[in-house]
């Protein structure tokens, strides 16, 4: 009988990544990817959008500060997205509100719902007038479609808008389908949105894997649906959940 020792024995470390890291990934077909601050850099666009939303509507009128307002309709921004993304509440009304509450913050009281509602139309035209994508989201898309995988966008995001993102860079060339929430009435972690991508490209949860930024819906739904999953982690927040977390995209060309 032999007996290792298993410090001069062990293969260094990077033979036991690069062996799992095969092993995790072996069989996948398709790829599904966010699009919002996966893909499309929303964070520095939006920062842009709404800032000239400001000053178009003269907000500076009541609102001396900026910075003030921009940090109040990103609070209600993110609850409100919260709500959405349990189904509490219609994308209409998330829209809206978003800016409404941000507006009475800064002191506007009068009709600040239709004032809100025109805001909210210049902010998503102008939002895709802005171009900045996550660096490596063509060349990996390139990559991934050069490879055979069957590539897809899976997003919460709003229709008619998320089209025009992946337009940038020409990176609707290599999306074979875009799957929305808005498609099929359920957001992003809950089940039913993961089991309708299946349904749409006919793929099967062990050779699926979903490439996304958030944990707790982008990961924590695609683990739910048994599909692998990559963590892009631009913000440093850890998810331990997630069978990978790389913190550039073209990183993922050592796994796919
Ligand atoms: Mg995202």
């Amino acid at each position: 009988m032999l007996i290792y020792s298993t410090t001069l024995c062990a293969p260094p470390l990077y033979y036991f990544t690069a062996l799992q890291h095969h092993y995790l990934m072996t069989g996948i077909k398709t790829v599904f990817i966010d699009i919002d601050n996966t893909l499309w850099h929303f964070t520095r666009n939006s920062d842009i959008a709404l800032e000239e939303t400001f000053h178009i509507f003269h907000c500076e009128r009541w609102c001396h500060d900026y910075e003030y307002f921009h940090r109040r309709y990103e609070l209600h921004n993110l609850r409100m997205w919260q709500l959405y993304n349990q189904g509490l509440v219609a994308k209409a009304v998330l829209m809206v509100k978003r800016f409404e509450l941000a507006l009475r913050d800064c002191g506007h009281n009068s009709d600040s719902m239709h004032l809100a509602n025109d805001m909210n139309t210049t902010y998503l035209e102008r939002l895709v007038m802005h171009h900045e994508l996550v660096p490596g989201a063509v060349e990996l898309l390139k990559y991934l479609h050069e490879q055979g995988y069957q590539v897809n966008a899976l997003s919460n995001g709003f229709k008619g808008v998320q089209d025009k993102k992946l337009q940038a860079g020409g990176m609707n060339r290599y999306i074979t389908h875009m799957i929305l929430s808005e498609d099929c009435g359920i957001t992003k972690p809950r089940l039913g949105i993961y089991r309708y991508a299946q349904q749409v490209t006919g793929c099967t949860p062990s050779t699926t894997v979903m490439i996304g930024d958030d944990p707790s819906t982008d990961i924590a739904g695609a683990l739910a649906a048994g599909w692998r999953t990559i963590y892009l982690n631009l913000t440093g927040t850890p998810c331990s959940t997630a069978h990978h977390t790389v913190t550039h995209l073209l990183e993922i060309k050592q796994l796919l």
